[in-house]
């Protein structure tokens, strides 16, 4: 048996026809940008966030750093975020002219640990990006709550975390502005590159949505310098179908969870991924940490099944941003989780006996 860590195929084959009727209808309209092919999805996706407004941008890392500079980070500025994520988190803040700071991550949540910002934050701090890693939320109360007091600008990276909530609310609808990638991967994947900036804060929206079009307001009249950063109708076509099965896909997601969950919490050598209170995750990744992790990889490979590191190296340890001026050793639980994840097939369309297939190998590696 093979089973793959993702299956892009699967899912497209049960929602084809819909896809291939949204993409012609854009073609027979050839309105190939914004337009209202992208309004009425950004409409949806402020709806499905429970927020207000939202933005198409060309990918997460423009929704990133768009938002950052809507935020006023420049000329090395601080932005604290987590050592441990998708580079794009940092490259963005580096790109929009930020530098970023890190703050090391809670070891069960993998993600941003809040008691721990404050000693990262200087004169030059402008804003807290936390990370809703692999669908699971950040611990955003203590997050606002420090924002609040040194009046700093939140910006969530909600990439892998559509739909994931916190207290009642979804991810993007707790800080000033909450990101999205639809990279094929995510859990709502475009059909190429794709992103979006969604906010309650229809000022802050607002300068996102000018710095999309070049910084312009009018055709030719450019008050700042902006970028080309549009989501294209053509995937605002397909997300615009796609949003209509998340929910159940999230549902399935976190039926499969569920049963690694009950499985991993017998086992010594296993750890599965606790959920916070109070949140529910949509499990972009289902990551375990493991005993001998490399030896479980290389293992689970040889047998046929998709299994990942995410992330192998911690984003304080990245040579472009040596000039930073960490090293290895600064975040501790950061450089651990690096060694000890593994991410396992969790996608909504596994079906019941490659689950069981997983399992089975996970079990017998360590009954060797
Ligand atoms: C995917 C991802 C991004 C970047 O999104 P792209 O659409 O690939 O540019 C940013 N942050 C995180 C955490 C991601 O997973």
């Amino acid at each position: 048996m093979e089973v793959r860590l993702l299956d892009i195929k699967r899912q497209y084959e049960t929602i084809r026809a819909d896809v291939e009727e949204a993409v012609q209808s854009v073609f027979d309209s050839c309105g190939f940008i914004l337009g209202l092919t992208v309004r009425d999805f950004e409409t949806e996706m402020a709806d499905y966030c429970g927020v207000t407004g939202a933005v198409g941008v060309a990918s997460g890392t423009d929704a990133l750093l768009l938002s950052c500079r809507a935020c006023g980070i420049e000329h090395g500025e601080e932005v604290i975020t987590t050592p441990y994520t998708f580079f794009a988190t940092g490259g963005a803040i580096w790109n929009a002219g930020g530098r970023p700071a890190f703050a090391d991550i809670d070891p069960a949540t993998f993600n941003i640990d809040p008691e721990r910002i404050e000693d990262a934050i200087t004169d030059k701090t402008r804003a807290i990006m936390p990370v809703h890693l692999f669908g699971q939320m950040a611990d955003m109360d203590p997050i606002l709550e420090i924002a609040e007091k040194r009046g700093l600008k939140v910006i969530e990276d909600a990439a892998q975390a559509i739909g994931a909530e916190y207290k009642g609310k979804r991810a993007g609808a707790l800080g000033d502005l909450g990101c999205f990638s639809f990279f094929p991967s995510k859990n709502l994947g475009a059909a190429g590159d794709g992103g979006m900036v969604v906010a309650a804060d229809d000022e802050l929206l607002d300068k996102v949505r000018v710095l999309r079009a070049h910084g312009s307001r009018q055709n030719y009249v450019h008050d700042v310098v902006g970028w080309n950063s549009r989501l294209d109708a053509l995937q605002a076509a397909v997300l615009s179908v796609k949003l209509r099965h998340l929910a159940g896909w999230s549902d399935g997601r976190r039926a499969h969870a569920a049963i690694y969950d009950a499985a991993f919490v017998e086992m010594d050598e296993v750890s599965p991924p606790p959920v916070l209170e109070g949140c529910t995750p949509i499990y972009n990744q289902y990551v375990i940490r493991a005993t001998d992790r490399d030896g479980l990889k290389n293992f689970l490979a040889e047998s046929g099944i998709g299994c990942a590191i995410y992330y192998p190296l911690s984003l304080h340890e990245q040579a472009c941003f040596t000039d930073l001026g960490y090293r290895a050793g600064d975040f501790p639980e950061s450089e651990r989780a690096a060694g000890e994840s593994l991410s396992l097939p969790v996608y909504s369309e596994l079906r019941e006996e490659e689950q069981q297939f997983v399992l089975a190998k996970v079990k017998e590696f360590y009954a060797r």
